[in-house]
């Protein structure tokens, strides 16, 4: 068994993680024991939600470990097993680390998966998996759009806001995007389909609230939540009534001092609603939407744009680029050819 290169955190960033948080430690890979397998890391999710694992607070799921390697959705390949359902050479998927090789159980997120389902096996790190998943529900079972209404979505040019801008189309909604620069305001428009698109960059709120109005005169009965912030407050001045609001993520917030949301006293004037929505609530319903995701890959409905970078040693910086905004798509980190 060649070296086990784990991506390791050795110190909790405060605000925005720097070198020196993180550690790339090489160290053996144990023995199998009964009912495990041995996954072959070939591809890293990084998610926004990886930096809120690495701070010592409440949360869904407890803080990455000091010491422990940084938490991440892997595919790969199964290189060993002890495990009866995830047999040496196929494929599989889970939530494991940044490192070379991961000892599974299986249960929780740790599913096999069908390469040959999609065009590129990257897909289920993104559009058909938990990324894709969590456009899907929060949109559809959250939101509830209804043909003929607005949807507003923020951080629109991302991985979750791309799927989420089409999915709404597809259900005959207005969409409006909010995303940083006019290079991808000018994407939401030519590749997800978004009806308006406002550049939130260099306006202020007062702007932002008339950018809001003006792309949806109509007000907004569907608000799809990245972001939080000063968007949020914008956005919760043009809900309509019976608005609904899915609280999906608030990445300005994951290396500050939380905001707070200030215009709550819209819910009440509109009667609207406020859903937090956690993907991994949804783990028993996974089948019911990865039919369908896969199904409009396939057929080019739905379009995901994934950057990947290379090696394990540039973790860090590919990670950073998802709050620097100077993604481009579903970021992935490749770990092996
Ligand atoms: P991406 O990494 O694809 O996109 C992140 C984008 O957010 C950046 O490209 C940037 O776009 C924008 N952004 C970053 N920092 C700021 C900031 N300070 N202010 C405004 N915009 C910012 O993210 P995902 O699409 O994967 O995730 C989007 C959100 O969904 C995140 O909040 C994430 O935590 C959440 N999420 C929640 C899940 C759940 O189960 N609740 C599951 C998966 C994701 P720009 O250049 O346009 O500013």
């Amino acid at each position: 068994m060649p070296a086990n290169r784990h991506f390791t955190l050795v110190r909790r960033p405060q605000g925005m993680p720097v070198p020196e948080d993180f550690c790339l430690v090489e160290a053996p890979t144990p023995a199998l024991g009964e009912g495990q397998f041995l996954l072959r890391n070939h591809y890293a999710s990084l998610d926004p939600a990886i930096r809120g694992w690495m701070d010592d607070v409440p949360s869904y799921l407890p803080p990455i470990r000091l010491g422990d390697p940084v938490r991440a959705t892997t595919i790969g390949r199964i290189a060993e097993s002890r495990h009866p359902d995830f047999p040496v050479g196929a494929w599989a998927s889970g939530l494991n680390a940044i490192e070379d090789y991961s000892l599974c159980v299986g249960g929780g997120f740790t599913t096999l998966v069908d390469a040959d389902a999609v065009p590129s096996v990257t897909n289920y790190l993104s559009s058909v998996g938990a990324i894709g998943l969590t456009a899907y529900f929060a949109l559809l079972d959250v939101g509830k759009p209804k043909a003929g209404e607005t949807v507003l979505v923020t951080g629109a040019a991302g991985a979750v806001g791309s799927l989420v801008g089409q999915i709404a189309r597809m259900q005959g909604c207005r969409t409006v995007g909010i995303a940083g620069g006019p290079a991808k305001c000018e994407r939401l428009i030519r590749d997800y389909g978004y009806d308006a698109a406002i550049d939130y960059r260099g306006k202020s709120y007062d702007e932002l609230v008339a950018a809001i109005r003006e792309a949806a005169p109509n007000g907004v009965d569907v608000h799809f939540e990245n972001v939080g912030g000063d968007i949020l407050d914008a956005a919760l001045l043009s809900l309509n009534h019976k608005g609904r609001v899915v609280l999906c993520g608030l990445i300005s917030e994951y290396n500050d001092a939380p905001h707070g949301a200030r215009n709550l006293w819209q819910l009440i004037v509109q009667s609207a609603t406020i859903e937090g929505f956690l993907v991994k609530d949804y783990i028993p319903r996974f089948a019911e939407a990865i039919g369908p995701l896969a199904q409009w890959v396939r057929d080019g409905r739905l379009r995901m744009d994934e950057h990947v970078d290379k090696g394990i040693e540039n973790a860090l910086p590919a990670f950073l680029r998802l709050f620097e905004g100077s993604n481009d798509g579903k970021m992935i980190l490749q770990i092996a050819d």
